[in-house]
Parts: C-alpha cells; sequence; structure tokens
C-alpha cells in the first residue's frame, strides 16, 4: 500500500541494500515518494542472512573515521553533512574500534529497516524485480548490489552488452605514484611503442635481477592466501590467473608472461638487461595511481603489502588498494553511465551502489546518496549539479563515471575495475598550497604526505558543504 502524500510520481529504487537505502532515503527527504523494491524475504542471496535492510555481509566496520587525515573518514563526515541515514544508522549502533567506526550489525540493520518503514513517503515492496525497470517507471535506480539476482543481472547484459556487466573481479594493486622510487624504475613502453594515445613511457618498470627474482617467486608461492566461498565457484581462465597460481605453474611462467623483460632498457643501468620486470600502468586520469600489470593475486592483504615491496621500487609503496577475486556484478560504468549515474541508452534509469564499480559499505552507500539526490532533483525538475571533484563525493563519482583510463595497447579490453575511496582520487593541491607549518623544523617525506592528507581532506569537507548549501 502506498504512503505517497506528496505531489510527484514515486521514484522506484531496486535493492535495499546499503546503496538502495541510502537512496530512498535521499529521494524521500526530498519530499518526493519511493518504492523501494527488496527481493529477500521472497529470494535470498548467498552472502545475506536476513531479511533486514541494509545488511552487512561480512565485516562490521566502515573503517576510518578519521576525517582529518583518511580518505574514507573525509567520506563519512560529507555523509554525515548530507543528512545520510546510514551514518545515522551507523552513529546510533557504534561499538569500540579505535579509530573505526564499527557498528552492532544486527542493531545497525534494524535502525536502517525501521527508518525507511516510519517514512511516511516510503513504501517496501518485498519482491525480485526479475529484469530491466519498465517503461512507466519513469525514473529508477538499480541498486542491487554485487550479488544481483541472474534474471535482472541477464537484462542488464542484454541492454548493455556482454562485455560491460562482468560477475568477478580481478583486481590488480594499485600504487601511489609518489611513493615509487624513480631512482630505481623507469618510464617506458615496451618497444618504446607509442600506439594510438600513448607517448611511448606509458609503464613505470622495475627491474629485478635474477636472484631477486627467484626470491620473489619462493615469497609469492609461500604467501597467504585467501580461498574462494563455495559459491564463488573458481573463475580462473587463462587470461586472468592469480599471479600467485601463474608462479606455481613454473619458475620462468612469470619470466614469459607479465613479468618478462622484453623490449625494455633501464634507463639507470642500460648496459645490464633486467632478468624480469614489473610494469605499473597509469589507473587514473590524473597520474596519482598506477596498477601492477597483471598482478590480480588472492595473497591475503598482509602478505601482498610484504611479498610486493620485495619488488625493486617498490620497497615503500604505499597501496591505493590491494589485489583481490571476488565474486562481484558490476557495469563498465566509465564507458555506460553519464555524470549523474544514468545510463546512456536509458533516460531515467540510474546505477548505485557496488554494482556501479565502487568497492566497501561507505563506498556503496555514497553512490545510492548521489544516485537519490540526482534522482530527486530530476523529478522535482531541478538542476543536476554534481559534487565538486575536490570532494570525496566528487572524487570517487569521477572514478566510477570517467577518471578512469583505458588502456591504449589493450584496445576493447575492459580494465575497469572497483576502487575504495582513496587519496589519489582526489586532484592535487594548489601548487604551494603544502608550506611548511611556522616553528616546524623537519618537513620532508613523512611530514608532507600528512600534511597533504590534511589540506585534502579539509578542502574536501569545505567544498562539499558549499556544494550541499549552493
Ligand atoms: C561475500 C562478500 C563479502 C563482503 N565483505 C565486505 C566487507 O567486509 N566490507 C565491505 O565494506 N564490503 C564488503 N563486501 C562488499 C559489500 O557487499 C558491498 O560493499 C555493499 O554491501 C554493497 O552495497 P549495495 O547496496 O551496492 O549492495 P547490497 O548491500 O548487496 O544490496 C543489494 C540488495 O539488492 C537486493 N537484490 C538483488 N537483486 C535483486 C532483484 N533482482 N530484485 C530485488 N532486490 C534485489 C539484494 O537482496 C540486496 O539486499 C562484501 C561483498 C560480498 C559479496
Amino acid at each position: 500500500m502506498s504512503k505517497d502524500t506528496s505531489s510527484h510520481s514515486p521514484i522506484h529504487v531496486i535493492g535495499g541494500g546499503l546503496a538502495g537505502s541510502e537512496a530512498a532515503w535521499q529521494i524521500a527527504e526530498a519530499g518526493v515518494p519511493v518504492i523501494l523494491h527488496e527481493m529477500r524475504g521472497v529470494r535470498g542471496t548467498d552472502a545475506h542472512k536476513t531479511d533486514g535492510l541494509a545488511e552487512l555481509v561480512c565485516s562490521n566496520s566502515f573503517r576510518s573515521d578519521d576525517a582529518t587525515s583518511n580518505a574514507v573518514g573525509v567520506l563519512h563526515a560529507e555523509m554525515r553533512l548530507a543528512g545520510s541515514l546510514i551514518m545515522k544508522a551507523a552513529d546510533a549502533n557504534q561499538v569500540p574500534a579505535g579509530s573505526a567506526l564499527a557498528v552492532d550489525r544486527d542493531g545497525f540493520s534494524d535502525a536502517v529497516t525501521a527508518a525507511i518503514a516510519a517514512h511516511p513517503l516510503i513504501s517496501v515492496v518485498r519482491e525480485e524485480v526479475r529484469g530491466l525497470p519498465p517503461r512507466e517507471w519513469d525514473l529508477a535506480v538499480i541498486a542491487t548490489g554485487p550479488l544481483t539476482a541472474p534474471d535482472l543481472a541477464e537484462s542488464i547484459r542484454a541492454e548493455t552488452g556482454a562485455d560491460a556487466l562482468a560477475f568477478f573481479d580481478a583486481i590488480a594493486p594499485i600504487v601511489y605514484t609518489e611513493t615509487i622510487d624513480m631512482d630505481i624504475c623507469w618510464y617506458q613502453s615496451r618497444y618504446d611503442k607509442v600506439g594510438p594515445g600513448g607517448t611511448g613511457k606509458d609503464y613505470i618498470n622495475c627491474p629485478m635481477n635474477e636472484e631477486q627474482y627467484h626470491a620473489f617467486i619462493d615469497a609469492l608461492v609461500a604467501g597467504d592466501k585467501t580461498g574462494f566461498k563455495e559459491w564463488e565457484g573458481t573463475p580462473y581462465f587463462d587470461g586472468c590467473l592469480p599471479i600467485e597460481v601463474m608462479a606455481e605453474r613454473g619458475r620462468e611462467t612469470l619470466r614469459y608472461g607479465p613479468m618478462k623483460p622484453m623490449g625494455l632498457t633501464n634507463a639507470h643501468n642500460p648496459t645490464v638487461k633486467a632478468y624480469a620486470v614489473v610494469q605499473l600502468r597509469q589507473d587514473n586520469a590524473l597520474g596519482t595511481l598506477y596498477n601492477m600489470v597483471g598482478f590480480q593475486t588472492k595473497l591475503k592483504y598482509g602478505a601482498q603489502a610484504e611479498v610486493f615491496r620485495m619488488i625493486p621500487g617498490l620497497e615503500n609503496a604505499e597501496f591505493a588498494r590491494l589485489g583481490g577475486l571476488h565474486r562481484n556484478t558490476y557495469i563498465n560504468s566509465p564507458t555506460l553511465l553519464d555524470g549523474t549515474l544514468t545510463l546512456k541508452s536509458r533516460p531515467g534509469l540510474r546505477f548505485a551502489g557496488q554494482i556501479t564499480g565502487c568497492e566497501g559499505y561507505v563506498e556503496s552507500a555514497s553512490i545510492g546518496l548521489l544516485a537519490g539526490r540526482f534522482a530527486a532533483a530530476e523529478r522535482k525538475g531541478q538542476a543536476l549539479t554534481a559534487p565538486p571533484a575536490t570532494t570525496a563525493f566528487g572524487a570517487l563519482l569521477n572514478h566510477i563515471t570517467g577518471g578512469h583510463i583505458v588502456s591504449d595497447d589493450e584496445p576493447g579490453k575492459r580494465s575497469f575495475q572497483p576502487m575504495n575511496v582513496n587519496f589519489g582520487l582526489f586532484p592535487p593541491l594548489d601548487p604551494g598550497a603544502i608550506t611548511k607549518p611556522e616553528g616546524v623544523k623537519r618537513f620532508r617525506g613523512k611530514e608532507k604526505a600528512a600534511a597533504k592528507k590534511q589540506l585534502t581532506a579539509a578542502r574536501a569537507l569545505n567544498d562539499c558543504a558549499a556544494w550541499l548549501n549552493g
């Protein structure tokens, strides 16, 4: 039964997870009625255990709550400024976890479910939506997450094209460019190939001698790994093997695969041929992030940091994200969605949450928040103003809808991979903004990096407040 008391026609939100619940809340708070379709109660997923909205399927942590120098903490703060239901329910159900925001998962989900049920403009329908929204649902948001039910996934695939919907992610670690030691590494494309949009110097190359290579292979093979859950299946296919599985197939496999040294000359030591080379490729348009080519992995996070810092030039690498392979339904958003998360081929139909290619509870909810606001503004005939790129909202949105770059040397190959929010997605500060504070003696590497984070965080919150007020 509809609880609509507004003059607007309803917006349909499909999926009552982190993103869909937040989207529904934002739409309703803007005075527009919502019909929220959630299948749990009628049909479950392989990971959810309850019928509650916004169920946390695994960890109970929303990660760092430090809004002064951590990107996810900044995202928390921006969501609070925007009246987020997810953050309100998280704050009300917090459990002790140091500087992280962790929650009582049942209390959190109950609070979201109760707030949605009590909102006069939201009606919840327990049903599986089996195809793309019918045309009469003129404004709709799909927020069905990493475990989107198969019939709907098939319809999305039919609309977007077979290559545009992935069922697994295969994520190679991503490194902050400024933490790569360029006294050891050098820029060069293999055989100096320029390609359609390159310069011949598009990759960062890390050289290894024979001894270093064998020590690295030993560490890869010995490193702690995570397994697949039974329901995930084993998604290995030859173009996408975890790096450690390749290493297990033979000591030289990687030297003839992703670590081949051919066509590369060490700019610091041109006469000595590297035994193997690890290549990193630019990952975002800003050039602040590079991904390790072919290094998708099931190594545990702790082991990854340890093993990958054995690579010459990456000894002090900081990782914007570590690698992984998971069951995950997500679309190729940079080509499919416009800047307000609308499917270019279906005006009025938006995507939100993890299915757009963000990763994690907080990021998914934040993209739900934006999709909800955009949809409500569209229904009310208001201008759709995207958050500034300097905010955490804007940085994540830009990654999803366009900041990620497609590799020129692999035309047609999709390389968009899910991403957590991190400072590498934010535009650099204005030159001269990072000045030595008065009275501080040492202001180099670590101190400078800390100051940079703090200034980026402060700029984000300032610009977010201005965006919300404007
Ligand atoms: C096994 C697993 C473990 C994870 N662990 C973590 C973790 O520890 N920390 C973390 O931050 N992130 C984790 N994630 C990622 C996490 O799931 C997402 O970050 C977050 O839940 C995504 O929010 P969402 O709203 O996009 O999707 P979800 O929260 O999954 O919500 C999607 C909703 O849509 C519903 N739905 C699906 N299809 C239909 C349909 N056809 N009709 C109607 N309803 C439908 C589902 O029932 C679900 O309620 C994990 C994911 C998986 C699969």
